[in-house]
């Protein structure tokens, strides 16, 4: 069989260990997963009880407009029902997205390193991808300009940033998007956006009114709690978003992602008290890195990128075997660093100590 010739040579995405590998492997009975910024607390348990209302009803298909999810997100952040297109986690909306716009012949600008879907797919669709390197892993705005021509189609702009944990600020967004050409899509990906609490972070989609360019990311899966769901959507204006809708598959939320996304919007309490825990959370991985030396790149994520000045794999090994799974930087750009998801404080403190050990030995 011949695939397309893009594909030739292309990886399979390396997820975050699962772990029940990692306990079969390592023979250990508690293993704790801070490799893929998944919420430590879980998700609102009205998630949970609304697929349980529902777990008699899986002989039928789900709505393919996700109708009732749409009007409660529309309502919840101030948009009209029709300004939304629904993704099988914004993983997915990316891929609408780069089958809408990208072919041979035309290009796509990115930070790097950023977030991996963006360019995958745009490899997918046969589109070149100009990489812009980040400044301390903040995206060169200025830079992606310059990269943008008359083929350009897309320009991703990844806030807060993953890997990073960084973010564009509000006035620098606004300039960039006031520069960009009115035909290129600006992407402002914003997985991470209940967890941001700088004051100066974007508010994106009042720009929404202004710019018809622009089109906003959110997912259910980070603070929300519901990655195994895959919920995620995006924000437009209701033109883009009728264009672009041809190529989303008819059912690709199911029912119970769409009850539990539904009744997760109705516990605001759950999200600040998790992001409250967050950013406490941060403060001691900021503490720890300040005592021990260690340069760390300020965070407005529930993660951390930290630079140990030796192999992120190394540090990775060491971590695994003690029962910790974090992401190595050597995928993601960033070789001696690693990227931690900030847990429960109980897990933070545990790991602080491992972590303390081996800095220990290091120096033996
Ligand atoms: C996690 C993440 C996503 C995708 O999440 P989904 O589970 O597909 O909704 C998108 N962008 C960034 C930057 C992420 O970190």
């Amino acid at each position: 069989m011949e695939v397309k010739k893009q594909l030739l040579g292309l990886p399979s995405y390396k997820p975050g260990k699962p772990i029940d590998e990692v306990k079969k492997e390592l023979g250990l009975t508690k293993v704790v997963k801070l490799a893929s910024n998944e919420n430590p607390f879980g998700a609102s348990p009205k998630a949970a009880e609304a697929i349980r209302q529902m777990a008699a009803q899986t002989a039928v298909y789900p709505d393919g407009y996700a109708a009732e999810l749409r009007e409660k997100v529309a309502n919840k952040i101030g948009v009209e029902p029709n300004q939304l297109v629904f993704g099988n986690g914004s993983d997915e909306v990316i891929q609408f997205l780069c089958r809408s716009l990208l072919s041979p012949g035309t290009n796509t600008v990115t930070a790097d390193p950023s977030f991996s879907q963006y360019k995958l797919n745009a490899t997918i669709e046969g589109a070149e991808v100009r990489e812009v390197p980040c400044i301390d892993g903040v995206h060169d705005l200025d830079s992606m300009l310059k990269e943008i021509d008359a083929n350009t189609k897309i320009v991703w702009v990844c806030n807060p940033n993953n890997p990073s944990g960084t973010y564009v600020n509000e006035q620098k967004f606004k300039q960039f998007l006031e520069q960009v050409p009115s035909n290129v899509l600006v992407v402002s990906d914003e997985a991470y956006y209940e967890y941001v609490t700088a004051e100066d972070y974007p508010e994106t989609l009042p720009l929404l009114k202004e710019y018809d360019n622009l089109m906003v990311l959110r997912t259910f899966s980070k603070a929300y709690g519901l990655a195994a769901l895959r919920v995620g959507y995006g924000v437009a204006n209701s033109e883009l978003i009728s264009k672009i809708d041809p190529v989303r598959p008819p059912f690709n939320n199911n029912t119970f992602a769409h009850v539990a996304a539904s009744a997760a919007l109705d516990d605001d309490l759950f999200i600040s008290e998790c992001v409250s825990k967050n950013t406490d959370g941060l403060k001691q991985f900021e503490e720890f890195c300040d005592k021990h030396g260690l340069t760390y790149y300020p965070s407005q994520t529930n993660f951390i990128l930290i630079d140990f000045k030796q192999s992120g794999d190394v540090v990775f090994d060491y971590l695994l075997r003690k029962g910790f799974i974090v992401r190595s930087g050597e995928a993601l750009g960033y070789p001696t660093c690693i990227r931690i998801t900030v847990g429960s404080q109980d897990e933070n403190k545990e790991l602080f100590e491992h972590l303390e050990s081996m800095l220990q030995a290091a120096f033996q």
